[in-house]
């Protein structure tokens, strides 16, 4: 069973990030090794490594694999940074960050899919994670400031709390747009101004807080 997960892993690694264009070694060591299976609904194992998100429950979904392998590659990560995610969800972005830096403080505003994130990563034997349950739109404050900030929800606007816990040259990667379709954006923070750049099209379940959307779809 193990077996034919690595070999469906191996697969989705040949066939969904390589081809489009993943090149970063170290990200493509991390999507091969990181087993997403234990991330998904049992009812949805098989299809774990297909080429799609995944519903996780409460509204919410695991994002597709290249996509999270395209915006881990986009922070540039080297090993020795301190990088907050917004928006924990099942917890796969996190390991696969855990993975590729010192330190991850993740906060997710759905209790429930915090705390069974938690366990799943704690089982798995990551200890370089901090959890919390909280409105991301508000960044971490007590930890700032961070290397590198990404974001797995779609926002109207980029947070400034964000911008403003990122390091002078760190990184932040968000979608924004609309509730239906979204720009990635990379940000890059120099002294007091910003760079963007758009990263292309990409479509995420809401940003929900002070600096995201403000409820629920109707
Ligand atoms: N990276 C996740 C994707 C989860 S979907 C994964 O790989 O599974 C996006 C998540 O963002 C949802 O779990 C949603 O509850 C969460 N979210 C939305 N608004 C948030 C906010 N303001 N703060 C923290 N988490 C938020």
């Amino acid at each position: 069973m193990n077996n034919n997960f690595a070999k469906a892993r191996e697969k989705m690694v040949k066939t969904q990030l390589i081809p489009r264009g993943i090149k970063d070694q170290r990200v493509i060591e991390a999507m091969q090794k990181v087993p997403r299976h234990q991330f998904v609904p049992q009812e949805l194992v098989h299809e774990a490594y297909n080429d799609y998100p995944l519903s996780i429950g409460h509204n919410q979904t695991i994002s597709q694999p290249y996509i999270v392998a395209f915006m881990t590659e986009a922070l540039d990560l080297k090993g020795d940074e301190k990088v907050l995610e917004i928006g924990t969800g099942s917890g796969y972005q996190t390991a696969i960050l855990a993975e590729l830096c010192k330190q991850v403080y993740t906060v997710e505003r759905i209790k429930e899919l915090l705390e069974n994130a938690k366990k799943r990563l704690d089982k798995m034997g990551y200890n370089n994670i901090m959890f919390k349950a909280f409105d991301g739109t508000l960044g971490w404050d007590e930890y700032k400031p961070y290397d590198a900030i990404i974001v797995t929800a779609g926002a109207p606007n980029i947070p400034y709390p964000l911008v403003e816990q990122l390091k002078e040259g760190g990184r932040l990667v968000i979608p924004i747009g609309d509730r239906f379709m979204q720009n990635l954006i990379k940000v890059t923070k120099k002294g007091k101004t910003i760079e963007q750049k758009s990263l292309g099209g990409c479509r995420f379940v809401d940003l929900i807080g002070v600096y995201g959307w403000k409820d629920k779809h109707p």
